[in-house]
């Protein structure tokens, strides 16, 4: 059974139609991700899920649940966390106060004081800077930060909005690792990149997004290889 279950999602800003009867689903123990060109609907479709906006047709379920009409903290206490496009650390804040505002929900102390240590063990670089505002950190610093921060909220699901955007391509490799390593400790991901071709390499699943509709679906591997995905997302050279 899946655990996240989109169902005929339909969703706009005023005038303007972005999403159209999306239905994709995310299974336990999976990292999928959602595709496609600006503008094709990949954000709205994680706002629809954690509820900043509300679609105006279809179902959301999550673990069973209806997602449909919960408020955003709502979503969050049931355990699907959302690092927004643009990080938004808090930057004036300290890394730690950063990774202590993640675990605003929980009451169990000293776990959470073991998490963060786990934290910045994971991402060694977090503890060197621990009192150090999160302005300061370079780009990828602060995508890792926002991602340590959603993990103190022990999710059960984490939603991923273009980590990779304005990144070295060095430090994109590390954050797809680190999202691979996150996966293996058995948390599901759905991941929303412009960077196709490094998304697809660690998805188990994934979704093509146009216009606000799922054109394609299928495996990581399936959509590396189609033609289709090739000349329309990962550019001329598209040799893997
Ligand atoms: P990007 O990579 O540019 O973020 P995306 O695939 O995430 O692209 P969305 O941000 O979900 O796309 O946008 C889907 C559609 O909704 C686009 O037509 C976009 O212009 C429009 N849109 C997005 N946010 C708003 C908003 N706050 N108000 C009005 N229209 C919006």
């Amino acid at each position: 059974m899946a655990l996240l279950q989109l169902q005929g999602l339909t969703a706009r800003y005023g005038k303007i139609q972005a999403l159209s009867d999306v239905t994709l689903e995310v299974r336990a123990g999976e990292i999928v991700t959602l595709i496609g060109a600006n503008g094709a609907g990949k954000s709205t479709t994680l706002r629809a899920i954690t509820r900043m906006i509300t679609a105006t047709t279809g179902s959301l379920v999550f673990d069973g649940q209806p997602l449909d009409r919960l408020r955003v903290a709502e979503v969050t206490t049931r355990g699907v966390i959302h690092v927004p496009e643009g990080r938004r650390v808090f930057a004036r804040m300290s890394v730690l106060e950063n990774l202590e505002l993640g675990a605003y929900l929980r009451h169990d102390k000293v776990a959470v004081a073991r998490d963060i240590e786990a934290q910045m063990e994971r991402f060694p670089i977090l503890g060197q800077r621990r009192h150090q505002p999160a302005g300061t950190l370079s780009g990828g610093e602060q995508q890792m930060l926002a991602m340590a921060r959603a993990l103190m909220g022990r999710p059960r699901l984490l939603l991923l909005d273009e980590p990779s955007m304005g990144l070295a391509p060095l430090i994109v490799r590390q954050i797809m690792q680190t999202i691979v390593a996150i996966n293996r400790e058995g948390l599901p991901v759905l991941l929303v990149e412009q960077n196709a071709r490094q998304a697809l390499a660690i998805a188990h699943r994934g979704y093509v997004l146009e216009h606000g509709k799922v054109g394609l679906s299928g495996t990581g591997a399936e959509l590396l290889a189609s033609e289709d995905v090739r000349q329309a997302y990962l550019g001329a050279h598209a040799d893997g």
